[in-house]
C-alpha cells in the first residue's frame, strides 16, 4: 500500500514555492542551445533558488538547506517540473556527494561543500567507471599511493559526466592491491585543477559532448580530502550509488514529466485519434505508477538510509521515459528524425531526448544490472 499523504509542513512548503515560481518563473533555455549554456544558464538559477533556500531542503540549516526531509525535496522538484525549470546543474552535488558527505564526511569536509554545492558555487562529477569497470565496478584500477602525506592516484576515468565544468570529482580509487577486491578502495575528493589530470570530451550520440575520459598521472590529493577511511571506499560508493538510483531518479523522473506535457501540447494540435490517446494514458498511468513509488521509498528515507529498492524506480524510471520519448516521434512522424534546422519540431527537442534516453538505462548501472539486484536483493532469488 502506498501512503502519498503530505505532511502540513510539506504543504506549506510546496506553497511558498509555488508562490515564488509565479513571481521568479523558470528561464527558458533555448532549445538545442548547447551544454554551456545549460550550464550557466542553470546554474545562475540553482544559486538563486539556493538563496531562498529552495535547493537541498533536506541539509540542514548551518549548510544552506532547512533541515527538512527528503520528501519535501521531492516536493520542491515537482513544483520545479511543473513550472518547466531546467534541471539543476549541481545534480551530482545535490544527489550523490553532498548527502555522502552528510552521512561519512568531517566537519570540515562538511564546512568546505555543503553550502557551495547548494548555490552550485561548485560543479561535481562522478570518477567511479573505468574502461575495465563499469558493471563490475570493484574491479576498477586506479591506485592512489600515500606519499609524505599526500596520495599519488594514477589511473584512468570514463563516462565522467559534466566533468569539463567540475570543480571537484568524487573518486574511487584502489589504496590497498593487496586487499580483497572491495576491502582495498577509498573514496577521495579531487580537486579538478590538480596538476595531472587530463579531461578528453567524448561524442555522444545526442552531438554532445556531456561526458569525458579523465586520466590522471601522479595527481597529488592531501589526506583529509578522503571520505571515511582509507578501505571505506565500498560502502560508500554503494551508499553513493543507492542515493543515486532513488534520490537522482526522482530528479529525472520530472524529465518524463516535462515530456509528457508537451506531448499533450502536440496531441491538442493534432487532434490526436483514439489509439494516440490510449497509448498516452498509458504512459501516464506508468509515469504516474514511477511517481508513487519513488515517493512511498523517499517516505522511509528519515528512518533510514537508501537500499535496494532503488534499483526499482531507476529501473521503471529510465524505461518508462525512453518509451514515452518513443511515443513522441511516432506522433512527429518523419520530422522526428530532425535535430535541427527549421524543419526540426521545437528545435529537434522531441529527437534529441529520444536519443538522450537511450542512456538512461546504462547510467547509473545497466537494467540487466537493476534486474539482478531486485531479483537477488529484493525478491531473494538464488544468485546465477
Ligand atoms: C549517459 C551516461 C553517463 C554516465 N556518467 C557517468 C559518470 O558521470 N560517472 C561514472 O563514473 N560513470 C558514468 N557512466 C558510466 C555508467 O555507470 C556505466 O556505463 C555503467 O555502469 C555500465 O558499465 P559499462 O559501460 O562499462 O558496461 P559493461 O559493464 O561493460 O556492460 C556491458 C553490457 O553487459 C551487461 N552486463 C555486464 N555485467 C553483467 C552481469 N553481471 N549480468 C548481466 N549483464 C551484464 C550490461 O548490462 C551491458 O549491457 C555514465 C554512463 C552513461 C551512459
Amino acid at each position: 500500500m502506498i501512503e502519498l499523504q503530505l505532511t502540513d509542513r510539506a504543504e506549506k512548503l510546496r506553497i511558498e514555492i509555488a508562490r515564488f515560481l509565479a513571481s521568479h518563473p523558470p528561464p527558458i533555455i533555448p532549445p538545442r542551445a548547447g551544454l554551456t549554456a545549460f550550464v550557466d544558464i542553470s546554474r545562475e538559477w540553482q544559486r538563486r533558488l539556493a538563496a531562498e533556500r529552495f535547493v537541498g531542503v533536506h541539509f540542514p540549516h548551518e549548510f544552506g538547506g532547512r533541515g527538512y526531509s527528503i520528501l519535501e525535496e521531492a516536493v520542491i522538484q515537482e513544483e520545479l517540473a511543473r513550472q518547466r525549470s531546467p534541471q539543476l546543474v549541481g545534480l551530482f552535488g545535490l544527489t550523490m556527494v553532498g548527502p555522502v558527505l552528510l552521512k561519512h564526511g568531517s566537519d570540515e569536509q562538511k564546512r568546505a561543500y555543503l553550502s557551495r554545492i547548494l548555490s552550485a558555487e561548485d560543479l561535481w562529477c562522478q570518477g567511479f567507471s573505468e574502461p575495465e569497470a563499469g558493471s563490475d565496478l570493484a574491479s576498477l584500477r586506479t591506485t592512489a599511493e600515500l606519499q609524505q602525506g599526500k596520495w599519488s592516484v594514477s589511473g584512468q576515468k570514463v563516462w565522467t559526466s559534466f566533468a569539463q565544468y567540475a570543480r571537484y570529482c568524487f573518486m574511487l580509487v584502489r589504496t590497498d592491491p593487496q586487499a580483497a577486491r572491495h576491502r582495498g578502495l577509498t573514496y577521495m575528493l579531487v580537486d579538478m585543477s590538480t596538476p595531472g589530470i587530463t579531461i578528453r570530451p567524448l561524442k555522444q550520440i545526442t552531438g554532445e559532448e556531456e561526458f569525458n575520459e579523465l586520466f590522471l598521472d601522479s595527481v597529488s590529493v592531501p589526506e583529509e580530502q578522503v571520505v571515511g577511511k582509507p578501505g571505506d571506499g565500498w560502502e560508500i560508493a554503494i551508499s553513493t550509488l543507492m542515493f543515486e538510483r532513488v534520490v537522482l531518479t526522482f530528479a529525472r523522473h520530472l524529465q518524463s514529466e516535462q515530456a509528457l506535457s508537451e506531448i499533450a501540447d502536440l496531441l491538442r494540435e493534432r487532434s490526436a485519434g483514439e489509439k494516440e490517446q490510449e497509448i498516452f494514458g498509458r504512459l501516464i498511468a506508468r509515469s504516474m505508477a514511477v511517481r508513487a513509488l519513488a515517493l512511498s521509498h523517499l517516505v522511509n528515507y528519515s528512518e533510514k538510509p537508501p537500499g535496494p529498492e532503488g534499483s526499482l524506480d531507476k529501473l521503471s524510471w529510465s524505461e518508462t521515459f525512453q518509451e514515452i520519448c518513443r511515443f513522441a516521434l511516432q506522433l512527429l512522424g518523419p520530422r522526428a528524425g530532425i535535430l535541427s534546422g527549421s524543419s526540426a519540431h521545437l528545435g529537434g527537442e522531441f529527437a534529441h531526448r529520444y536519443l538522450y534516453s537511450r542512456g538512461r538505462t546504462i547510467a547509473a548501472g545497466t537494467s540487466e544490472i537493476q534486474r539482478s539486484i531486485i531479483a537477488e536483493r529484493i525478491l531473494g532469488l538464488p544468485r546465477k
